[in-house]
């Protein structure tokens, strides 16, 4: 390897190293740390983010880079592909001082604190000047990054790496008119008793014995990983051989335990598979938010809700559950697992209406950005848009904008990447099954090495050395498409709820 390589990679190694353990810190300060560790942490976290943030943006990353002659490297070579994201990511660095770096990184504990105490309280009152903050940081950061057409592209462009709003938004033009129609077909249909077997007496240590079983057939190395419990489920990593994913169980609900694990097991998986070659460099870890995503999702849904994995699941699951579960036959489970539901919770929500509830966050984010809507009137305007993409109105603001973590971790502009990992993760499975149609039968035999190995060679090795969009034309030959999402839910949910023609 020529030496200026060599000293990059030194370098980079550096800087990584400091990232890990700002990650660490951060997984402590969701699982473990006291309350009273808040501020503190604060500044633990803006010392390393600091740190990190200069020796990314010192001149001497600027001539290390300018040191490597990137024309003699393979274009598609670790190498040169490290030095292409990382010129990329020199440029975005250089435009936020360290200073103000360390300043948005100092309000993030303590946001974070209010908001899991807002939360648990239903105190809106108590988050709201903290969300000013983040809000007021936020127009800052993009200002900084700089934006050609909207205020919310800089902001987007942190986590996927090259996507628009106008992008964005034609995605969710075209999946609010696919979705909004199936939605209304499925109510006609719908009953309450539907997904009745799974709410009732399920012991937490079981429900975490299952998912652990699960999980080590789908692939999930326990050596290099482990789960703890946490308000708001997460996976999260310090390089590829420890990545530990978080829980949170509910003693009378079987699903947000189960599909949470299968979930962030997803995500899990593709930071183990990243190859060995790219460990310590800021190629260790997924493409974009968005590609991280289809994977969490795929193996959740497409896996994890499919026929084909409960006929071999199912029997076990019974086991587990034999009182609430001995009775109900296969077929009554897969439909309740697969019960569309307008509700509350977005971690809670089916597959048809889920991108309802990015759609609502994705708005309301915008308006926040742009000034149209101001953090006083949010809790009304929640409301609103809850009543009229979902047909409910939370009842507690607990239950409406309260509910999810980002925005007390500073991070507007993060929700769009969860519709694009739906939209994503039925492309890659489509491309999957066309190379490999075994992969079905194979799941009703709780085998997954085919899907994980397909995953592994197209996906998961490559860390972040493709951008997003690269690495989609790639895999399946294609630019991002909603068709298949589309027609995939039409199919499934068209047969589940006995809808005429809706295939
Ligand atoms: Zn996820």
């Amino acid at each position: 390897m020529p030496q200026a390589l060599v000293r990059l990679r030194e370098h980079l190694a550096t800087i990584k190293s400091l990232n890990d353990t700002a990650a660490l810190l951060g997984w402590d300060q969701r699982t473990y740390m006291p309350p009273g560790g808040a501020q503190s942490r604060g500044e633990q976290l803006a010392t390393l983010n600091r740190l990190a943030h200069e020796m990314l943006t010192s001149p001497k990353t600027g001539e290390l880079l300018a040191a490597i002659n990137v024309d003699d490297l393979p274009p598609d070579s670790d190498d040169a592909r490290l030095v292409a994201v990382v010129s990329l990511d020199y440029a975005r660095a250089q435009k936020l001082p360290s200073e103000f770096v360390a300043r948005f990184a100092r309000i993030r504990p303590p946001a974070n604190q209010a908001w899991q105490q807002a939360r648990a309280n239903n105190d809106w009152d108590a988050f709201a000047p903290h969300l000013q903050t983040v809000l007021e940081l936020s127009r800052e950061q993009a200002e900084l990054l700089g934006y050609s057409e909207h205020i919310y592209d800089a902001l987007l462009d942190q986590y996927e790496r090259g996507l628009t709003t106008a992008q964005m938004t034609a995605v969710f033009d075209e999946l609010k008119a696919g979705t909004v129609p199936l939605v209304k077909a499925i109510a006609a249909q719908n009953s309450a008793e539907r997904d009745a077997c799974l709410h009732g007496d399920y012991p937490e240590e079981r429900q975490e014995q299952f998912g652990k079983y699960v999980t080590e057939r789908f692939g999930y190395d326990w050596s290099r990983g482990r789960q703890d419990r946490t308000v708001h489920p997460f996976c999260t990593n310090f390089g590829r051989n420890d990545v530990r994913i978080t829980t949170r169980f509910n003693p009378d609900w079987l699903s947000p335990a189960l599909f949470g694990t299968l979930h962030e097991t997803g995500h899990a998986l593709y930071e183990q598979g990243i190859k060995p070659e790219l460990s310590r460099t800021p190629l260790e870890r997924g493409a974009s938010l968005g590609i991280h995503e289809s994977q969490s999702r795929l193996w959740e849904n497409l896996v994890g809700r499919s026929h084909a994995f409960w006929s071999f699941f199912y029997p076990k699951l019974q086991e587990t559950f034999p009182a609430r579960l001995g009775g109900v036959d296969l077929d009554t489970f897969y439909r309740a697992v697969n019960t569309v539901h307008p509700s509350f919770i977005r971690v809670e929500a089916d597959e048809v209406t889920y991108n309802l509830h990015i759609l609502l966050r994705f708005e309301l984010e915008m308006a926040l950005l742009t000034g149209d809507l101001q953090v006083a009137d949010l809790p009304a305007a929640w409301n609103e848009k809850m009543d009229a993409y979902l047909g409910v109105t939370p009842p507690t603001n607990t239950l409406g904008l309260l509910q999810d973590v980002h925005w007390s971790n500073g991070t507007l502009g993060y929700f769009p990447t969860y519709t694009l990992g739906n939209v994503l993760s039925v492309q890659f499975f489509d491309q999957a099954l066309k190379e490999h149609p075994q992969i079905i039968d194979e799941m009703g035999q709780g085998q997954f090495a085919t899907l994980l190995g397909w995953l592994q060679s197209n996906i998961y090795q490559h860390g972040r050395k493709f951008l997003p969009n690269e690495l989609v034309r790639r895999v399946t030959g294609r630019p991002i498409d909603t068709s298949p999402y589309l027609r995939y839910l039409r199919e499934k949910f068209g047969a589940l709820y006995n809808l005429e023609g809706a295939a």
